[in-house]
């Protein structure tokens, strides 16, 4: 098992690197993580990263990352804003932001992309952008779960103000309450999982991510995966669906 290196290069952008590469892992793993917000991307990406040794790059984390900047751009500003009302962030900023991290696409440890594409017109910049590197997409995990079962979910959801690890109150409780198990950093609640947010963030879901979907299973790289039981039930789940697709065992002992 790899411990996550520290991932300055995605959260910061810019001349950012991070301290530590990942380390050789036989073979790189490059996912998408698609699926409604709530249903649990982050820590399976999280779980993920730690099983194949790929790097968890979420765009959201980018945004809080970006939160505690002194002196956002004027674009970040209003993605800023747009994200607290639980509206998606319009796609000239996000795919500017990825392609200014292209280097974490090209990296030799993989990546779990999370959160991004969220559009089919992000699907397409992320496939143009991979051409352009040399790289491709092993797969994309499409985690299904119902609306009831992800809103109670998003209501107890804490995230560590540092690291950015995800918890929840009662089914992935930290040690000490209130307190990062990973770094000892504070957790809070995310402003855009309050109930207002959270029922646009689903209504945005519904309107421009599900088609994407469509879009992956039209190429073969579609991976379907139930997301209820616990988060180790689900990255097993998940390893014997990439298993089947890509048709390799190694995921089955690494697990
Ligand atoms: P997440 O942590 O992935 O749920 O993202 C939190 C919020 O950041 C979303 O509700 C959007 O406001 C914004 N965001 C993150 N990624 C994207 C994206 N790929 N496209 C548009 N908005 C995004």
């Amino acid at each position: 098992m790899t411990v996550p290196h520290v991932r300055a290069a995605w959260l910061q952008g810019g001349d950012a690197r991070c301290e530590e590469l990942p380390p050789p892992h036989g073979r790189t793993y490059r996912l998408v993580l698609l699926g409604p917000p709530g249903v649990g991307k982050g820590t399976q990406a999280e779980l993920l990263g730690r099983a194949l040794g790929a790097c968890h790059l979420s765009t959201g984390d980018i945004f809080r990352a970006a939160h505690c900047q002194a002196e956002p751009s004027p674009a970040l500003k209003a993605a800023l804003e747009a994200m607290r009302r639980g509206e998606l962030v319009p796609d000239a900023v996000v795919v500017s932001l990825v392609r200014e991290r292209a280097a974490c696409l090209r990296c030799r440890g993989g990546f779990l992309l999370d959160g991004f594409p969220r559009t089919v017109a992000q699907a397409e910049a992320l496939d143009e952008l991979l051409a352009e590197l040399g790289v491709s997409l092993d797969a994309v995990l499409n985690y299904q779960l119902p609306v009831e079962v992800i809103v109670t979910r998003l209501g107890g959801r804490r995230t560590c103000a540092g690291c950015k690890a995800v918890y929840h109150v009662t089914a992935r409780p930290p040690h000490v309450e209130g307190v990062c198990d990973q770094c000892g950093g504070r957790l809070i609640q995310r402003e855009d999982d309050q109930p207002e947010s959270i029922r646009v963030r689903m209504r945005a879901y519904e309107e421009y991510t599900r088609p994407l979907t469509g879009y992956y299973e039209r190429i073969g790289k579609l991976v379907s995966v139930q997301a209820s039981g616990t988060p180790e039930e689900i990255l097993a789940r998940t390893l014997r669906a990439l298993s089947t697709l890509l048709g390799h065992k190694e995921y089955l002992n690494s697990a």
